[in-house]
C-alpha cells in the first residue's frame, strides 16, 4: 500500500477538541490517517509521496447529505416557476424519462461538481437507476449512501413510477444485498421514502423495519411545504406529517429528515427525543419556496444538523460551500441574531455532525488516526478570500468551490490542483451538451428576451 505525506499544512482537525495543527503533517496509509500533526519520521517510508501544502488549509472532507444524482441534466429546466409547474410540468417528466445511459451521464456530471466543491461524500435522495449511480460513484472515488427513491402512491405520477408496495420494498432488498458495502465499502445503501404524498403507511412501516434489519439509514423529504400538514390532516388522521412517522414508529436515530421546515416546539422536541437527523438545505428551500426551517433552535436542543444542496433543478449549484454560507446568512436574517449560526458550527455541520447524519461518524467526518482518509485543501490564495485573519469564518465567508484545489478520498487523489484524475472532464463535458442538444427539454424553456438570429 502506498504512502502519502501532506507537510507544512494548517489543519483544521474536526477532532473532539477541534483541534488546528499550524505548519502540521499529515501522513496517510492505504486508506487510513496513519500520523497526523507532527509526522514520526520512522512512518515515512521509501517510496512515500510527499505533498507540500505550504499555505494551504486542510480539511476533513464535506459531506452532503441530499443529493440527487438523476436531477443533473434537469438543471435549468425549471426556474422561476410555481412548485406544482417545478414537479409534474417540468421534473417529474424529465426524471421518469431518463434512460440508465442518461441516469449514468447525470450521475458522473454531478459526482464532478461535487468532488469540485469538496464534497468527499454525500446521501443521494433517491432516483430510479441505482446501478448506474453505482457506476458513476465507482468511477469518480466518491463516497456515498445510495438509495431508491420508493413510491407506491400519489396524484399525478408517471406510469412507469406505479409500483406496488411489495415491488418497491423488494427492489430496496435487492439493491441492498447486491451493492451495500461494495467498493472498498466507499458505497453504503439506504432506504429512500420520498415523501408523505407518495407513501402509503404500509411501505414507510416494513421500509422502517427492513432499514432496521440491515441496520442502515433511512432518507425521506420531510414537511417541505405548508400544505403537508393539511394533506395529512386530511388522509391519515394526523396532525403532521412529523406527528404521523412518530406514530408509525419511524422516528429513530437512523432516519435522516430532510428540509424540515413546517415543524413546530413539540415536533422538534419528538426530532429531539428520537434522536432524528436533519439535512437542511437553504438555497433549495428559498429557490423552491419552502420556508425556513428552524435550524438554530434543533441544534440547541442537541439535534444534529447537516446540510445538503438537494438537486441542481432546485438550488441551481451544487456547490455545499455556497449553501454554507448561506445557512449562515439567512438564519441570523431570521432572527436577527447576529451571534447565531457562527462559523465554527457551519463547518461542523459539514463535516463530523454530518458524518453522525450520514451514519458514518466512526470512519469519516475529522481528521483523526484510525479514520479514513478523507480531506480537502483549499488554497486561499485568491482575490475574493484574502485577507485571512480567522481561516473558519474566512471559510464560510469569503470562499467557495473556487478554492477546493485537491481532494483526497478514501487514501486516493481524485482531484490534484484542480485536476479531475478519475475522468477526462472534457469528454464529459461535451456528453452532457451532446445530451442537451438531442432532449426535447429544450423547448420546455422559453427565452425571457427576443432572441434575433445573426
Ligand atoms: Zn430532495
Amino acid at each position: 500500500m502506498s504512502k502519502i505525506l501532506i507537510k507544512n499544512a494548517f489543519i483544521i482537525t474536526m477532532n473532539a477538541k477541534n483541534e488546528i495543527y499550524d505548519g502540521g503533517s499529515l501522513l496517510i496509509d492505504g486508506n487510513i490517517i496513519q500520523a497526523i500533526g507532527k509526522v514520526p519520521e520512522d512512518l515515512i517510508t521509501k517510496d512515500t509521496e510527499i505533498y507540500n501544502a505550504q499555505g494551504k488549509i486542510i480539511l476533513p472532507g464535506l459531506i452532503n447529505t441530499h443529493v440527487h444524482l438523476s436531477q443533473q441534466l434537469g438543471r435549468g429546466l425549471a426556474d422561476d416557476v410555481d412548485l406544482l409547474t417545478w414537479l409534474r410540468g417540468r421534473i417529474w417528466p424529465y426524471e421518469s424519462s431518463l434512460s440508465k445511459e442518461a441516469n449514468y451521464l447525470s450521475s458522473l456530471a454531478c459526482c464532478v461538481e461535487l468532488i469540485k466543491s469538496g464534497v468527499t461524500t454525500f446521501v443521494e435522495a433517491g432516483g430510479q437507476h441505482v446501478d448506474t449511480m453505482v457506476d458513476a460513484v465507482a468511477k469518480t472515488g466518491l463516497r456515498a449512501n445510495l438509495c431508491k427513491s420508493v413510491m407506491d402512491q400519489g396524484d399525478g405520477l408517471p406510469a412507469i413510477w406505479n409500483k406496488t408496495t411489495d415491488q418497491e420494498l423488494q427492489t430496496q432488498c435487492n439493491l441492498f444485498e447486491k451493492f451495500n458495502n461494495t467498493h472498498n465499502q466507499r458505497i453504503n445503501i439506504w432506504f429512500g421514502l420520498r415523501t408523505i404524498f407518495n407513501n402509503s403507511d404500509l411501505l414507510i412501516q416494513k421500509t422502517k423495519q427492513l432499514a432496521d434489519h440491515y441496520k442502515t439509514g433511512i432518507s425521506m423529504h420531510v414537511a417541505e411545504i405548508s400544505y403537508e400538514n393539511q394533506y395529512v390532516q386530511e388522509t391519515r388522521n394526523s396532525f403532521s406529517t412529523v406527528d404521523h412517522l412518530h406514530k408509525l414508529g419511524v422516528l429513530d436515530h437512523n432516519f435522516l429528515a430532510v428540509h424540515t421546515v413546517w415543524l413546530d416546539d413539540r415536533e422538534v422536541d419528538l426530532f429531539r427525543d428520537h434522536d432524528v437527523k436533519v439535512s437542511h438545505n437553504p438555497a433549495a428551500a428559498m429557490k423552491v419556496c419552502l420556508g425556513f426551517a428552524k435550524i438554530p433552535e434543533m441544534i440547541a436542543k442537541g439535534i444534529d444538523v447537516s446540510i445538503g444542496t438537494d438537486g441542481a433543478p432546485s438550488n441551481n449549484r451544487m456547490d455545499l460551500m455556497r449553501d454554507m454560507y448561506l445557512t449562515a446568512m439567512i438564519h441570523k436574517g431570521r432572527l436577527l441574531d447576529p451571534l447565531t449560526m457562527p462559523s465554527e458550527e457551519i463547518v461542523k455541520m459539514v463535516t463530523k455532525n454530518a458524518a453522525k447524519c450520514a451514519l458514518r461518524e466512526n470512519e469519516i467526518g475529522s481528521l483523526e488516526l484510525g479514520k479514513k482518509a478523507d480531506l480537502i485543501i483549499l488554497n486561499a490564495q485568491s482575490i475574493h478570500s484574502l485577507p485571512m485573519y480567522d481561516p473558519i469564518a474566512n471559510i464560510v465567508y469569503t470562499m467557495s468551490s473556487e478554492n477546493v484545489e485537491s481532494s483526497i478520498i478514501d487514501g486516493v487523489w481524485v482531484m490534484k490542483e484542480k485536476t479531475i484524475l478519475m475522468l477526462d472532464e472534457n469528454q464529459l463535458l461535451e456528453d452532457v451538451i451532446k445530451y442537451v442538444e438531442n432532449s426535447s427539454y429544450q423547448q420546455l424553456v422559453k427565452s425571457r428576451f427576443p432572441i434575433i438570429k445573426i
